[in-house]
């Protein structure tokens, strides 16, 4: 690994940066309400060569809005990044500077940017935040649950298999966990997230800085009836407490419950444990008498 280091306003780019080169800039754009578009993304989107675009559609509408007349619009999304990428890059070592936004908020935030930063980083080109909405975080500040620690999930996977792979892991993760969800989804999602976690605290918030923006704060399982009353409509952020102290006291103290009698017994002996001092400890976990443990291990000799 060769360290490279960046100084985006003092042109002394580690001497790594491609003579004549331009600059990636990644332009927060609203998540619904116009306001929140920034001086900044406006006067940079106005001075860029080129706008890379995840829908140029959607983009041009908003770009018609703030009269800033692109001199080129690309599209680079999912489905055209292996080649779109490496053309980009094209443009911009020949000195170009290009702006990349997504259809809302922060480019790079569960869409393809994140490829287009790494393949700029690894050809030294400058990349430039331009900072402004984003939704996981717009729903964290005001969810009510704990923000000095957080993991942001984005989308889960389709397939149930997938879903609680994902979130198997994050079963032990105390910070709040937020995932991006359709209002398709997202009643299933909440089931999903109830197998996984039990029912925890969850904010869902809908519609961010629109019109209809509303925060839904309660249990899992108090969202699930709600949702039932009020289907689901506009884009959803799901903001789940993490892992509550109870909960890791009570994991903690009860490691032993996926093990067979067998096993637990073992995993005292191979600790160092004579066989009769692992039987006691393995019955005292469980609330059994030994003898019950005794009984278990023979039937199974
Ligand atoms: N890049 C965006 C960002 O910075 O937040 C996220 C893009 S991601 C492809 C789209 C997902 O973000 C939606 O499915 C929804 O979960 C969430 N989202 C976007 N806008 C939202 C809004 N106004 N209110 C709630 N969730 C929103």
């Amino acid at each position: 690994m060769t360290i490279t280091c960046q100084s985006s306003f003092q042109n002394n780019n580690d001497g790594a940066k491609p003579e004549g080169c331009g600059c990636l800039y990644l332009v927060a754009t609203p998540i619904g309400n116009l306001e929140d578009m920034t001086y900044r993304a406006v006067r940079t989107l106005k001075e860029c060569d080129i706008i890379a675009a995840e829908d140029t559609r959607q983009t041009r509408k908003l770009l018609s809005h703030f009269e800033i007349t692109p001199s080129m619009l690309f599209s680079y999304h999912e489905h055209n990044k292996a080649a779109s990428g490496p053309e980009l890059i094209r443009y911009i070592i020949e000195g170009k500077n290009l702006a990349l936004v997504s259809d809302a908020g922060l480019p790079a935030i569960s869409d393809p940017g994140a490829d287009l930063v790494a393949l700029a980083v690894s050809h030294q080109i400058p990349v430039i935040p331009i900072p402004g909405a984003n939704a996981a975080l717009s729903a964290l500040i005001a969810s009510g649950l704990p923000t000095a620690s957080f993991t942001f999930i984005g989308f889960l996977p389709r397939e149930r298999k997938d879903i609680r792979a994902a979130l198997a892991p994050l079963r032990s993760a105390q910070g709040t966990l937020l995932f991006y969800e359709s209002p398709h989804r997202v009643a299933k999602t909440l089931v999903h997230l109830q197998e996984a976690f039990g029912n925890r605290r969850v904010t869902l918030a809908r519609e961010l800085t629109k019109r209809y923006e509303e925060f839904l704060r309660g249990t899992i399982e108090e969202c699930c009836v709600w949702l039932e009353e009020h289907p689901p409509l506009g884009e959803y952020v799901i903001v789940l407490e993490g892992e509550s102290k109870e909960e890791a006291e009570l994991a903690e103290s009860s490691w032993w419950r996926e093990l067979s009698i067998e096993a637990h017994v073992a995993h005292y002996e191979a600790s160092g444990l004579p066989r009769k001092d692992a039987m006691k400890k393995a019955a005292s976990d469980r609330g059994l008498a030994k003898r019950d443990i005794y009984n278990a291990l023979l039937e199974r000799e």
